[in-house]
């Protein structure tokens, strides 16, 4: 991670002059479902997920957050068995079959893996918000429209595992090959969001800003091709691949087979090359998806050096400076910049709602006037509008990307916890 290099006076002092206040609220709201066939696991009697813990631990969901409060499925139906488990063949699926302008590209560049999109996926949705018609609806009445994201991230080719695992935020916690966002395995109110909430039939559904997301793997993306390892049907924001539900002789994988971040180590074809490297598989049962994020601190920056633009390109102006929305004083952004780094922080809300501070320390200029990086949630710093530095940790949140149009406006567009906010902002000095 690259914090410990930046001078901390430095941080405060951006910090402390930035009187703003993000006014979207990440609150995730939805509703959700899932259907598919397993050897070897009976999807008629599925645990419903109950481990939300403060560290990392195998079965559960290592989470940043640890309120919730409430949001999801209103109410529950003949799928829960009623003795802690649920069947998944029964859930209710949201109807329709509605295509998207899906987006979606990967790509590598000076040892940088890029993916850019609009979050629509490649194959088809159901009707959100769930219609009245709907079977589903007494249910799960997700009011929610799908909508298109700014989806982007920087990752580094050789993620390397970390020996403390960092926790989920709520939001995105990868991206699939659908071209959407993997989001962890709770719902709002911290609950199975896979057993409890209704999802469409590639097990997707849209929450409060529109973006569309799985809390499982999307049974829509071909695995298990060949009857051996599953494929690479994704990435996590550290790096790491996902891939699908089975292992390397085309076993069903389960929690047991796999470590407290739902991930194992061994020989995978990455970008072309046989190489023995930790990866997340989906499993049927909780937590589905992803446990606690294996990949070192920082690494999704891409890149090894410490806050510096490594690019080719770097910027003809010094756009440092407070940064705020006139429009909505509530939000800016303090921005600074010197030849060889970048330094971005903003103040926002989490998904609970409380307010948390944002960084973005090793932002890359992609031309003159564009700047884009790594968002990074502190944790234990913070709590209000006063930032200690030497309790601070930090997650990835999510993305942001600061375009300047002179050195005096300029658009600030970020992703964080999966909703989107996108500022004209105006330097006030
Ligand atoms: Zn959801
Ligand atoms: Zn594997």
């Amino acid at each position: 991670m690259n914090h410990p290099d930046f001078k901390r006076p430095l941080i405060v002092s951006l910090i402390t002059s930035l009187i703003a206040a993000l006014a979207t609220s990440a609150a995730h709201a939805h509703g959700a479902t899932e259907h598919a066939a397993a050897a070897g696991v009976d999807l008629t009697r599925l645990p419903i997920g109950n481990k939300v813990t403060t560290s990392p631990q195998r079965g559960a969901v290592y989470s940043c957050q640890t309120q919730f409060n409430g949001g999801g499925a209103f109410a529950t139906g003949k799928w829960i068995n009623g003795d802690g488990t649920y069947n998944l063949n029964a859930k209710p699926i949201i109807d329709g079959a509605v295509s998207w302008p899906s987006q979606f590209t990967l790509s590598v560049s000076n040892g940088v893996r890029k993916i850019i999109g609009n979050d629509l996926p490649s194959h088809p949705t159901g009707t959100y918000p769930v219609a009245t018609t709907d079977d589903a609806y007494q249910y799960d009445r997700n009011p929610n429209r799908i909508s298109s994201q700014n989806l982007s991230y920087n990752l580094t080719l050789n993620p390397e595992a970390s020996a403390t695992p960092a926790c989920l935020n709520m939001g995105p916690i990868g991206v699939l090959l659908s071209g959407s966002y993997v989001f962890n395995a709770l719902d709002a109110g911290g609950r199975d969001a896979v057993a409890y909430e209704l999802q469409d039939s590639c097990q997707g559904h849209p929450e409060r800003s529109g973006a569309y997301h799985y809390h499982s793997i999307t049974t829509c993306l071909e695995d298990k091709p060949s009857g051996g390892h599953s494929p690479l049907l994704g990435y996590a924001i550290d790096g790491f691949g996902i891939y699908g539900h089975y292992g390397q002789n085309g076993e069903t994988l389960t929690n047991a087979d796999l470590d407290e971040c739902h991930g194992h180590t061994h020989e995978i074809d990455w970008d072309g090359k046989n190489v023995v490297m930790y990866h997340y598989h989906a499993t049927w049962e909780y937590p589905y998806t992803i446990g606690c994020l294996r990949g070192k601190a920082g690494s999704s920056t891409g890149g090894t050096g410490s806050g510096t633009g490594t690019g080719t390109t770097s910027p003809t102006a010094n756009y440092s400076g407070l940064w705020i929305d006139s429009s909505n004083p509530t939000w800016g952004v303090s921005f600074y910049q010197d030849n060889s780094s970048s330094l971005m922080f903003f103040l926002g809300y989490d998904g609970a709602g409380s307010p948390a501070w944002y960084g973005v320390f090793d932002a890359r200029w992609s031309s003159s006037t564009t700047l884009s990086g790594t968002v990074y949630r502190f944790a234990g710093g913070t709590g209000s509008s006063v930032f200690n530095p030497a309790n601070a940790r930090s997650t990835v949140a999510g993305s942001a990307t600061m375009q300047f149009d002179s050195t005096s406006s300029a658009t600030v567009s970020a992703q964080i916890d999966g909703s989107s906010v996108s500022r004209k902002v105006s330097r006030i000095r």
